[in-house]
């Protein structure tokens, strides 16, 4: 169903659009389908920003921009896929992170920490990298815009702000995390407005990208639209 027409040839998928879209969910299925790579290259955002609350650059909700670009040259993240979820975990230094960068209080702080060029050059030149050979599909914010302005199939992921609150209420509060709707939803509306504000490489869609709204949509449904998406650029 979702081989490459043109056979062999690899692509890079790009996927960008605001929090809690599902995009994460939505490109981890496509690149299971596809054997391809798949980043979150949130969770590189989460993991400067974990690292810097663990190391003093953030003391009750301020960071501190230069002692996180002062922590930058020690940190070391990479991802090592991990059979048990069937996805890849993020670390650092080492250390995995991945079940402690998904909280609230990561996700206050990681816009302030996101806006700091040295954070975005760094992460930045790392994705590049790991889009090399093609035949990745990599989530963001900047994908289709900065990283990978040449991707064959870019898609802009969309949804109602009170959807996507309550998916993030659900998530959290399946793990245990004492969070209230509100909270969730001021978050939600606070890093789009930051996201889509900052100067360095703001949330915006590509020209060339195709909008997915999945408000009222199922994960099956995206997929199938995805499938005419991707037939459609690797028939030409
Ligand atoms: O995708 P997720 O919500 O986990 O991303 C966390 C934050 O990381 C975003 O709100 C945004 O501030 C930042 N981010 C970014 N550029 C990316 C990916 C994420 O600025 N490519």
């Amino acid at each position: 169903m979702y081989t490459d027409q043109n056979t062999n040839r690899k692509i890079i998928i790009a996927i960008d659009g605001f929090s809690s879209c599902g995009k994460s969910t939505f490109a981890k299925a496509i690149a299971r389908r596809l054997g391809y790579i798949f980043i979150d290259t949130g969770a590189m955002y989460r993991a400067v920003t974990f690292y810097a609350l663990e190391h003093g650059a953030i003391r009750s909700g301020m960071v501190d921009e230069d002692a996180v670009v002062r922590l930058l040259p020690e940190i070391c993240i990479d991802f090592r896929f991990n059979p048990e979820r069937g996805a890849s975990d993020i670390y650092v230094n080492g250390d995995r992170v991945e079940g402690k960068i998904r909280t609230i209080e990561v996700s206050n702080c990681v816009s302030a920490v996101s806006s700091i060029g040295a954070v975005r050059s760094k992460l930045v030149a790392m994705q590049q990298e790991m889009g090399r050979k093609r035949g990745i599909v990599m989530d963001g914010r900047d994908i289709g815009t900065t990283v990978f302005p040449d991707a064959e199939l870019k898609i802009f992921m969309t949804a109602d702000p009170a959807v996507r609150a309550q998916r993030r209420y659900d998530e959290l509060t399946a793990k245990g995390e004492q969070v209230s709707y509100d909270e969730i939803l001021q978050n939600v509306l606070s890093r789009d407005k930051a996201d889509m504000e900052r100067a360095i490489s703001p949330l915006r869609r590509a020209d060339d990208a195709v909008v997915l709204d999945n408000s009222r949509m199922t994960v099956e449904e995206q997929l199938s639209w995805f499938d005419r998406e991707f037939r459609r650029v690797t028939a030409r």
